[in-house]
């Protein structure tokens, strides 16, 4: 049953259902505009154009005609310069989705035909097609430029499938406009005036409309576009505010005690907090102390600190008579993080245990009965801790550690475990301001912007493969004066099988030049058993080399590891790529991080690799990869579809985040269950942009 408003169901009905759209024509609008699904026509209205081009003359490359000017929208693919020392044109190769065709230039320097038409570059070519010698060619174009630069007097250019043109699209949104209900305004009136926002209705007319002459549009500044970004981005973060005020108002506990573990632990640490430590640790305790429940994310780079912040936090609930619990996302790290913790926490005499899917039965069963009598004050385990039949006498706090993968749903599910759990979830990987607003707008966010003194600069190079034997040598060197080594190895296919051979022919190679013993091989094919004893030859220094799969990715501190070698990664997201190499420049000496890259590489892959050369700042890097990658991708929620916008683009739109966050959030404190005139005017958007969880929320709660 669904509690729509009915003044939406035009928007929802199937886009099948509009003129023009036949059985020929549904099937692939479904796959354009719905993933598949059977399109309604909202999906067809939110498929906004990507660009616009000179009106007239558009068209697939496939269907341009021969002999008359037309424009296309094409990507450069190749330069065929003319053979050296002869005479002859200069080609370049340009397609689009459904077809290719040759540009070719007579009598220009290769130089300036390159400089104008780089490859991989999206460009807007108009001219007219000739057939020659049976092919379709352009001779010098009439005009060339950036996709982006449109033109005056433009018409709208659509992400395409296979089968669908622009004009068609066009079309088919033009009849959907027309569907558009009078909806009541939703936002606030001032705020749209202040900002030069056009009501939703005109805005959804204009961006589907031909551009009036003399107009241009970037989609920066389009107001239109800009309008709609804001009304997703309302209900997005509404969706999310609904969630934190209902979480909040479920009745928190008091976490946190006299302060007085807190002091000991800290007073018995061989070093000062950082600043960033202190302004994390007092915004939870904060939260700990008061009748709310806290649902907070600790944002921090790798080494800057935060298991020690979660210590503390920790300590607050233990000190409130509370047990805690600190969830990592593996094995390894439950141990690792037990291991610390039991070192740091016995100044203040706090009882730790660990649970993993591995303990000895008869260790486990004492553990368990200590945890549910209360004898235990902080749980380490791994996410089975969560979802196991662990009983606590009295859970005030969880920790949840480098689970940035979750949605929204699951984290509420964790807080289960207890009355009113206080929830603190831990990444690592620096998220930029916008997209941590746009995944956990419902959470509160402390960050660590501040790494811990005295940590050395990590250099990172960058080196073709084709000098594979310069980086060996430089591994044997490090090898010799005793530093250990990181060798990952390249994404090789789909396939985990393919990627672990991949990695075993490397460790042979390796073990020819550096020996058998100084080369020791980890990968997720090992049994976890395994995977821990090549982890412990290695942190031992029994191995100088550690060959891996990306298995090591997470968070295992050895701080003799000095040289980490990633192979292809030009394969590898920044993000990626970060958390790697933050696994080296943990000790005493310089670290050395070497990008192996098989060229040529293209503009993106370039611009990637060279962030990761110029900077070690995670959030820095972050906002260069969501620049490059888009929001999806580094959440890993594209499937989840938690931060999947269908309008709202992050690197455009950033900006209004902040805004519709707060609005959101007064929207929730002034009227909690949206039933005023503007709440209700809500709950319609809600509806719009499918965020209506959040109105179910309302119902239940
Ligand atoms: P993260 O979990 O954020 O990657 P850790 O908590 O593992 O970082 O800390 C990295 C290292 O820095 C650890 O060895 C820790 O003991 C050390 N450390 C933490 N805080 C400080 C501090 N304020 N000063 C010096 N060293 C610190
Ligand atoms: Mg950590």
């Amino acid at each position: 049953m669904s509690l729509r408003p009915s003044i939406l169901d035009p928007l929802f009905a199937l886009a099948s259902t509009l003129k023009g759209v036949g059985p020929r024509l549904a099937p692939l609008l479904d796959r354009l505009v719905a993933e598949g699904r059977p399109a309604r026509v909202l999906d067809v209205l939110f498929h906004l154009p990507t660009g616009i081009v000179s009106r007239g003359t558009l068209g697939a490359v496939r269907d341009a005609p021969t002999g008359e000017p037309v424009t296309l929208a094409v990507t450069v693919s190749a330069h065929r310069p003319a053979a050296a020392g002869r005479r002859g044109p200069h080609r370049v190769l340009v397609e689009d989705e459904t077809g290719d065709v040759t540009l070719v230039f007579f009598n220009l320097p290769q130089r300036r035909v390159e400089a104008m038409l780089p490859v991989g570059t999206r460009k807007l070519v108009s001219g007219t097609i000739e057939l020659w010698d049976g092919h379709r060619q352009m001779v010098h174009p009439s005009r060339i430029v950036d996709e982006a630069a449109g033109a005056p007097g433009s018409e709208p250019v659509y992400g395409l499938t296979e089968g669908v043109t622009s004009r068609i699209v066009a079309r088919v949104a033009a009849s959907a406009v027309e569907r558009v209900p009078d909806l009541p305004e939703w936002q606030d009136a001032a705020w749209l005036r202040a900002n030069g926002l056009p009501p939703f209705a005109q805005a959804l007319r204009a961006v589907h409309a031909t551009v009036p002459e003399g107009e241009t549009r970037d989609p920066a500044t389009d107001p239109f576009r800009r309008r709609l970004a804001y009304d997703e981005l309302l209900a997005s973060q509404l969706a999310l505010a609904l969630v934190r005020n209902r979480q909040r108002r479920s009745g928190g506990r008091v976490n946190a005690g006299t302060g007085e573990l807190v002091s000991r632990i800290a007073a018995a640490l061989p070093f000062g907090l950082t600043g960033a430590q202190t302004r994390a640790v007092a915004e939870i305790r904060e939260d700990l102390a008061a009748e709310i429940r806290m649902l907070r994310l600790l944002q921090g780079d790798v080494g800057s600190g935060k298991t020690l912040v979660a210590l503390l936090a920790m300590a607050s609930a233990v000190e409130a008579g509370r047990q805690a619990a600190l969830v990592a996302p593996t094995e390894i790290l439950a141990r690792q993080h037990a291991e610390r913790l039991t070192a740091l926490a016995a100044p203040a005499g706090l009882r730790v245990a660990v649970i993993t899917g591995r303990d000895r039965p008869a260790e486990r069963r004492r553990s368990l009965a200590a945890i549910e009598a209360g004898e235990i004050d902080i749980v380490v385990g791994t996410h089975a801790l969560m979802q196991e039949s662990v009983a606590f006498r009295d859970l005030g706090l969880a920790v949840i550690d480098e689970q940035h993968r979750f949605g929204v749903h699951q984290r509420i599910a964790l807080g289960r475990k207890g009355e009113s759990v206080d929830l603190l979830v831990m990444t690592a990987t620096p998220i930029p301001r916008t997209l941590a607003l746009a995944a956990f707008g419902e959470m509160d966010v402390s960050v660590l912007d501040e790494k811990p003194p005295g940590r050395k600069p990590i250099v990172t190079r960058l080196v073709s493969a084709d000098r594979l034997d310069e980086v060996t040598g430089a591994v044997a060197r490090a090898m010799a004066s005793g530093d250990l080594v990181y060798w990952v190895c390249p994404l090789v296919a789909e396939s985990e099988t393919l990627d672990v051979a991949a990695a075993e022919e490397r460790a042979t190679e390796l073990r020819a030049v550096l020996g058998d013993a100084a080369v020791g091989l980890i990968h997720g094919q090992l049994g976890p058993a395994d995977k821990d004893a090549a982890m412990a030859r290695f942190a031992a220094g029994e191995t100088k080399v550690l060959v891996s799969t990306t298995v090591i990715e997470v968070g295992v501190d050895v701080p003799r590891a000095t040289v980490m070698v990633i192979e292809h990664a030009e394969r590898f997201g920044l993000a990626q790529l970060h958390q790697l190499r933050g696994r080296i420049g943990r000790g005493e000496r310089a670290s050395t991080c070497l990008l192996v890259f098989k060229g040529p590489l293209g503009e993106t892959a370039k611009a990637r690799l060279e962030t990761m050369r110029r900077t070690e700042d995670g959030f820095a890097i972050a906002e260069e990869d969501l620049r490059l990658r888009g929001e999806g991708e580094i959440l890993g929620t594209r499937q989840a579809g938690q931060a999947a916008f269908r309008v709202v683009r992050l690197d455009l739109d950033g900006d209004l985040l902040a805004a519709a966050r707060d609005d959101a959030r007064l929207v929730v404190d002034r009227d909690p269950d949206l039933t005023g005139e503007r709440g209700r005017a809500l709950r319609t958007l809600l509806y719009l942009f499918e965020r209506d969880a959040g109105v179910r929320l309302l119902r239940a709660g």
